[in-house]
């Protein structure tokens, strides 16, 4: 089930090629009259892969013609990979055509925090990328924030980390909660989902346009010397197509003193109290 395919990603580094597979597949499985797509990435100039590749193998798949030749996700590209509010609402009012006035349409939302990584015989060291010969953070925003930075966009995401009154960036700086080695790479994780987090209140608490089933991927991309490779960390399901909006959520939760890091043959595994689920 297309379903299943994307659940059993949630917490493993894999090919973004199957990420997009899951996606296409929930989407055809539903028979939607129209998908629509909202995408959050980094400014970061790694993130154009990511960005490269959700277009090929989703966007120009699934989403309907916006002009000749031409289809395209409504996007924002910010330091941080930070939600803007207000995108959703602006993005789900494009795609309300007139198709999905009776029948919903699906709109997925994809937000991609970033972390790179090298591979060495001491094994993978996370947050530092070699780019025209020289190395530099990656993602350089996150390392800002987690250094105390004062930028407008790091402070915003400083405080998406205090959110609820839990200090993650505290937790995060932390060697006894969180290994420094994984500090760069579990900073990633907690923002993809936190971001998502932003993005889902918005949904939960306004009336779409016309009837709207959405679909929240938060992921982290994981950037490389070879191809990248994405590590989803949880799915939200809101269903807005009656009065009373449901929400389902699977994944890993959003403090990184419970988030614990593997590698094996395939890359990391990351799984929490709450991923993967036990009954
Ligand atoms: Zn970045």
């Amino acid at each position: 089930m297309a379903v299943d395919q994307l659940i059993s990603l949630i917490g493993r580094e894999t090919d973004p090629a199957r990420v997009c597979a899951g996606l296409r597949e929930y989407a055809r499985k539903g028979r939607f009259p129209v998908v629509g797509a909202c995408e959050t990435v980094c400014s970061d100039e790694a993130e154009r892969e990511s960005e490269s590749v959700f277009q090929r193998l989703f966007v120009k798949q699934m989403l309907p013609v916006l002009k000749s030749g031409t289809r395209a996700a409504f996007g924002t590209v910010n330091l941080g990979s930070r939600y803007e509010p207000g995108a959703i609402q602006i993005a789900e009012d494009h795609y309300a055509t007139s198709e999905c006035e009776q029948t919903a349409k699906l709109m997925v939302v994809k937000i991609n925090a970033h972390v790179a990584v090298q591979e060495s015989s001491d094994g993978p060291t996370y947050g530092r990328m070699d780019r025209y010969g020289c190395r530099s953070t990656c993602c350089g925003a996150l390392a800002s924030m987690l250094a105390g930075g004062d930028l407008p966009a790091v402070k915003e995401l400083a405080q998406a980390f205090r959110h609820d009154g839990n200090d993650r960036l505290e937790t995060l700086n932390d060697p006894n909660k969180v290994p420094a080695k994984y500090r760069t790479l579990l900073a990633a994780v907690t923002n993809a989902r936190l971001q998502a987090d932003r993005a889902v209140a918005e949904i939960s608490g306004y009336d779409p346009k016309t009837p709207t089933k959405w679909l929240v991927l938060s992921c982290v991309s994981i950037n490389r010397p070879e191809p990248d490779t994405e590590l989803p960390v949880g799915r939200h399901l809101i269903d807005a197509t009656a009065d009373a909006v449901t929400t389902e959520y699977q994944g890993l939760g959003d403090d990184p003193a419970t988030y614990r890091v593997e590698h094996d043959k395939d890359g990391v595994r990351i799984t929490d109290d709450r991923w993967p689920e036990s009954d």
